[in-house]
């Protein structure tokens, strides 16, 4: 499926996701951010109490939580990314961060990364 969002000099092609490796959730270290009710989201979906959740695998980064990393393979992983399947586990309840991936600001202001990142960008001809 081809995605468009005003304003982005790219396309996203989210058929890409399948022969990736998860480069979006792998790779330099970064933060995952998580907010409340997504907490209660994946929580839920673990089975688990979400102060059970929230000290298992969130860090608190000033008044925020982001999901923890593992270093591996040379790089930072997701908590929840699976090498198994190359792709999130708790792909259904995951975070909004990750939905809106790759149409973040901080793509909007530097394309070309985003391409670098990421199989699935096609840049529009005008750029
Ligand atoms: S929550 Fe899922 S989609 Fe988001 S970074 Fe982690 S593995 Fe990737």
């Amino acid at each position: 499926m081809i995605l468009e969002q005003d304003g982005y000099p790219f396309s996203f092609n989210s058929d890409a996701c399948a022969a990736c490796k998860g480069h979006c959730c792998t790779g330099e270290p970064g933060y995952i951010w998580v907010s409340a009710p997504e907490m209660t989201a994946i929580a839920a979906h673990l089975q688990i109490d979400p102060e059970q959740f929230k000290s298992e695998y969130l860090e608190k980064v000033g008044y925020k939580y982001s999901i923890r990393e593992l270093k591996r393979n040379g790089g930072h992983e997701c908590l929840f990314f699976d090498e198994r399947i190359s792709g999130c586990s708790i792909y259904h309840v995951r975070p909004s961060q990750c939905r809106t991936f790759p149409f973040w600001d901080y793509f909007l202001h530097h394309p070309k990364e985003a391409g670098e990142e990421c199989p699935g960008i096609i840049y529009h001809s005008s750029y």
